[in-house]
């Protein structure tokens, strides 16, 4: 599945936020948004309104960046939160929260979703004892995700990469096989990132 190649630090200018997509770069004053906190481009520094539609447009692109999904990929997440029980909002979330290359993240294999991605996808990461490079795979209940053995040293070394993390209580790790295992599916109160859905489902309800 394709995936944005572009400057990560400019969707942040963009979002007018820390959108955290670069891992501890994003902790040090070298963040974009700590030196140049306005949106790129010519007309970057003009204030403008923005209208209820561009605040919606705006959560959405905010979502698509911090979980890495282009927008055809996104709108199927929709589509399948839609037709799940429950709120959709909230399913939408758990959708993207389930994505591989987010457990692998969120475990603290990885600095960022972009690093974790890439892991997945060169082939360092099993599900139950399964090789998976899909990164928009979704895990389930009582899935339990491993760092292949002759990846865990040169990937994780002797420390987690984002110790910053807090850890889901969804999943439960084990540091000496490197493997988190899916212990419930997440809830909403469980994802900890800044993203109204309501904004987004309010857009794709138009
Ligand atoms: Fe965003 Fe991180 Fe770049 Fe800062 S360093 S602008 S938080 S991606």
């Amino acid at each position: 599945m394709a995936r944005y190649t572009g400057p990560g630090c400019k969707l942040c200018r963009r979002a007018q936020k820390k959108l955290f997509l670069k891992g501890t770069r994003c902790m040090t004053g070298k963040c974009a948004i700590l030196r140049r906190n306005y949106p790129p481009g010519l007309k970057g520094q003009e204030t403008k309104k923005v209208s209820d539609y561009g605040l919606q447009l705006r959560e959405k692109q905010n979502a698509k960046a911090i979980y890495g999904v282009l927008e055809g990929q996104f709108r199927l997440y929709f589509a399948k939160a839609a037709r799940q029980k429950g709120v959709t909002g909230d399913n939408l979330l758990i959708l993207l929260e389930r994505r591989l290359d987010n457990v692998v993240f969120r475990a603290g294999w990885a600095e960022s979703r972009i690093q974790s991605r890439q892991f997945v996808r060169h082939g360092h990461v099993m599900v139950n004892g399964k090789s998976v490079n899909i990164p928009s795979y979704l895990v389930d209940m009582d899935d339990v995700v491993t760092v292949k053995e002759k990846s865990r040293k040169l990937l994780i070394g002797d420390k987690v990469k984002n110790p910053g993390n807090k850890m889901p209580i969804w999943l439960k790790m084990n540091n000496d096989n490197a493997s988190a295992q899916v212990l419930r599916l997440p809830k909403r109160e469980d994802i900890e990132v800044e993203i109204n859905e309501n904004l987004i489902i309010a857009l794709y309800s138009k």
